[in-house]
């Protein structure tokens, strides 16, 4: 990749000095929240993949396409019967972070942990003891290939699906029913087809605005990365002509001194295959801009201003000097953009997270509630001191008491004899601990009641994106591990200086807060 700026590009320095966006934003959903260490200024290149990155997909429209679409395979192409067109869209029933077992149907949400939590078959929820039986008796292997992971925004449709039809063939057509793993396979080649075939992409193409945010802060987010002497890069799966259509609608004619959409970038790779993109040695191949396809030669060297198909990281590193962690990778995908670029190399990787906006909405919402549960916790954590005191004094007295039974002390009650006054102490201790105990359900209650209030209100099927039980979420906990950074759309850098250091904020361990 060549290093001159681009001539095209009127680099303003004022730009760069202009503090005016450059003010961490008060709004919470604009944020940008800090894993890791991460110093911009030592990034000179900066990669974005585009779909549900540069380009924020409206979601229920292009859900709701994406579900029609995969129900019309399945009539068409795969012998599933017409009256499943009955089947409406339901956009709660899936969130990103659900495994999908397909041998018995059922969809599961996992703490950090690997423990199963909530789990549905179809819209009936599964109780404790059948969670227990399926999933609490051996280890879930993931990577099985019995399970499917929802980690992907483009997974949810699919697996909505997936959850409907359980119902429905449970339902009407048990007898025409494939197998839950079948289903899932029909399901997941069904949709698999509706991307890979176009009928999906030439919708959207058709009418971009029905289905893409056109991100006002878009352009000059970039134009800000780019001004102060950072170079971009796309990195994509899609292919040629849907890449073109859709970043010319995100970016043609936003902002004087780009021309065009390929102004920002010094590199554009589409059809990239990640995650294989960063394991494999598949060839560049230079793209012929008049018919859209590939060319047969591999590249042997990257120039500037073209663009390419397939590729692998190793010789990106090599020919374009795109290696170590100068690079800043954004992407959406937990596990083609973030875990495998962390795994394979020293990229430094940002995660965009769309559900943020609304689950920091939630958050201030029922901000009380939170804070409520939080005292509660702590006030449960001090009455189990002070109920194990009592316990242990109980257990005492009883050790006593019978010592004193042993050894043919009288056993009166009566008067003040040192029994007697024991026998007081008892009853006493035993009244404050049927106290404590009384307290502690009644608090344990109040908190289960808050939480069931505050999940519902979040997805009534799921709860919290982020959240299982009293622990965070597997998606949770991947977010955490791959990523560097986190915020909900690119143009939130916008709110940061180009060379800003972000700072994760200190992790204290529990016996750092003395609990
Ligand atoms: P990226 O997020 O920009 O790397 O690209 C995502 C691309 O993958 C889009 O073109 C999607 O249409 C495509 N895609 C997403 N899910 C599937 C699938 O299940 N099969 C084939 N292509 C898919
Ligand atoms: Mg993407």
């Amino acid at each position: 990749m060549a290093t001159d700026a681009d001539a095209a590009v009127r680099i303003d320095l004022l730009d760069v000095l202009d503090t005016a966006h450059a003010v961490a934003p008060l709004d919470p959903r604009r944020r940008v929240f800090v894993n890791r260490n991460l110093n911009l200024a030592g990034v000179k290149f900066v990669g974005f993949d585009m779909d549900y990155t540069l380009a924020i997909y409206k979601k229920g429209a292009i859900e709701e396409l994406a579900f029609r679409l995969t129900v019309e395979n399945l009539i068409a192409s795969r012998g599933y019967p017409p009256e499943i067109r009955q089947i409406r869209y339901e956009p709660e029933r899936v969130i990103r972070g659900l495994v999908v077992d397909k041998h018995r149907g059922n969809i599961f949400k996992m703490d950090r942990y690997g423990h199963v939590g909530r789990a549905w078959h179809g819209s009936r929820q599964l109780g404790r003891e059948e969670r227990r039986e399926l999933y609490r008796t051996r280890k879930i292997e993931l990577h099985s290939g019995g399970y499917a992971w929802v980690d992907t925004l483009f997974s949810l449709p699919e697996v909505c699906l997936y959850s409907l039809l359980v119902d429905w063939f449970d339902a009407r057509a048990p007898e025409r029913r494939p197998s839950y793993e079948q289903l899932y396979d029909d399901t997941r080649a069904a949709i698999d087809e509706v991307h890979a075939d176009g009928s999906l992409k030439s919708v959207i193409q058709a009418e971009p605005a029905a289905y893409i945010e056109r991100d006002p802060d878009l352009a000059r987010t970039l134009h800000r990365l780019r001004s102060s002497g950072k170079r971009l890069f796309l990195l994509t799966n899609s292919y040629w002509p849907y890449t073109c259509a859709v970043m010319r609608y995100l970016l043609d004619g936003a902002l004087e001194g780009y021309p065009s959409w390929r102004t920002y970038f010094d590199l554009v790779v589409v059809g990239a295959r990640k995650p294989e993109f960063f394991a494999s040695r598949s060839p560049f191949l230079p793209i012929d801009e008049r018919t859209g396809r590939p060319g047969a030669e591999p590249a042997a060297t990257l120039d500037k201003g073209r663009v390419y198909q397939g590729g692998n990281l190793r010789d990106l590193e090599q020919l374009a000097g795109l290696g170590g962690e100068h690079v800043l990778y954004v992407g959406d995908h937990i596990y083609g953009d973030m875990l495998k670029s962390k795994k394979s190399s020293l990229w430094r990787t940002a995660m965009i997270v769309p559900e943020l906006e609304d689950v920091l909405w939630h958050q201030q919402l029922f901000d009380a509630d939170h804070a409520r549960a939080e005292r509660i916790e702590d006030e449960l954590r001090r009455l189990d001191y002070e109920i194990n005191y009592y316990k242990l004094l109980l257990a005492e007295a009883a050790r006593r008491r019978e010592q004193r039974a042993a050894s043919g002390e009288s056993s009166g009650y009566g008067g003040d004899t040192p029994t007697a006054q024991a026998a007081r102490a008892e009853r006493a201790a035993r009244c404050a601990l049927e106290q404590l105990r009384a307290q502690a359900r009644r608090l344990r209650v109040e908190k289960e009641e808050i939480e069931q209030r505050v999940d519902s209100a979040a997805n009534p099927y799921w709860g919290r994106l982020f959240r299982e039980g009293v622990e965070t979420s597997l998606f949770a906990k991947q977010l955490e591990e791959y990523a560097c950074i986190y915020t909900s759309r690119v143009s939130n850098l916008i709110h940061y200086s180009p060379v800003q250091y972000f700072r994760s904020p200190p992790v204290p361990m529990p016996h750092e807060l003395g609990r």
